[in-house]
């Protein structure tokens, strides 16, 4: 079965989509994304990451180009075109197509783009088990980095940094050496018995993965704490984590050169995990 895919209105097969040259998203990175879960054919957290959407639109003055209700509509027929159980769905939208010029073009409709992609639930329990291995780098992104935009240039540089490093993901420095987060996720330590992670601001992006982990958290009466912390902390900490949609809860096992706990994962990961699981909403396609 061919995989199919929404492209301003259309759907088409994956390998006939196409974008227009002069799309501002494409020139500029001006747009916008977002990347909803599938589990179990079902997509988790939706209303959240909706108003992290609308949020991000906001700040950069766009407007949502088609209703909530078609905007639903149509992630449900491409999870359900491509017959995704368990993965992910990418929702991009740009502020459209306008002959190039930095300053905003007017009445120009966005473009929306939406992609599924299955992504095998036994793959992430497998490296789930092994745990992931993180390298560091400079944060070298822009200030506004609570707007989930297309800018997306420094994290592919640090997340392919990582990879030459034999490491999944990489954490980012910010200028007085604290951690921000991760490439593309929010990063924790767990230390004396308190998770941590860093606060929410505009030097990272509030995940919703976190949100969800600390409702969880909060739930079970695991002490959590939000601040700041540096690669010192990183040294004292026994686990330490990664949250994203796609990743959910992922143990870290290295950091650098520094080995978390026994280099695998911790006896807490479980129950962070179950906390985020039980935390998480699912709505019904
Ligand atoms: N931080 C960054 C920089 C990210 O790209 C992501 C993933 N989109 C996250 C954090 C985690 O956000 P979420 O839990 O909403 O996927």
């Amino acid at each position: 079965m061919s995989r199919v895919v929404f492209v301003n209105g259309e759907y088409l097969p994956y390998e006939k989509s196409k974008i227009h040259i002069e799309d501002r998203g494409y020139q500029f990175a001006d747009g916008v994304y977002e990347v909803f879960a599938v589990i179990d054919s079902k997509l988790a957290d939706y209303d959240a990451h909706m108003s992290r959407l609308l949020r991000s639109l906001s700040e950069l003055n766009m407007k949502l180009p088609y209703s909530r209700k078609s905007i639903f509509f149509h992630i449900s027929n491409i999870v359900k075109q491509n017959l995704i159980s368990n993965g992910l769905v990418y929702l991009q939208i740009s502020r459209g197509v306008a002959s190039r010029d930095f300053k905003f073009p007017n009445n120009t409709k966005g473009s929306l783009v939406i992609i599924g992609k299955n992504m095998p639930s036994d793959e992430y329990i497998n490296t789930f088990h092994k745990g992931i291995k993180v390298s560091t780098t400079r944060d070298l992104r822009w200030k506004r980095v609570d707007i989930k935009s297309l800018n997306l240039l420094a994290p592919v540089l640090a997340k392919q940094a990582a990879y030459e490093k034999n490491c999944e993901e990489s954490w980012l420095i910010d200028d007085d050496n604290f951690i921000t987060e991760g490439s593309s996720s929010n990063a924790w330590i767990y230390q004396n018995g308190i998770l941590i992670t860093r606060p929410v601001s505009n030097s990272i992006l509030n995940g919703i993965t976190r949100s969800t982990l600390i409702r969880g958290l909060k739930k079970r009466k695991i002490k959590y704490k939000e601040a700041k912390f540096n690669l010192e902390d990183v040294k004292k900490s026994s686990e330490a984590f990664i949250t994203s949609a796609t990743q959910h809860v992922m143990p870290v096992v290295k950091v650098n050169n520094i080995k978390i706990g026994k280099g695998v994962p911790g006896p807490r990961a479980l129950d962070f995990r179950a906390a985020y699981m039980e935390s998480l909403k699912l709505t019904e396609l």
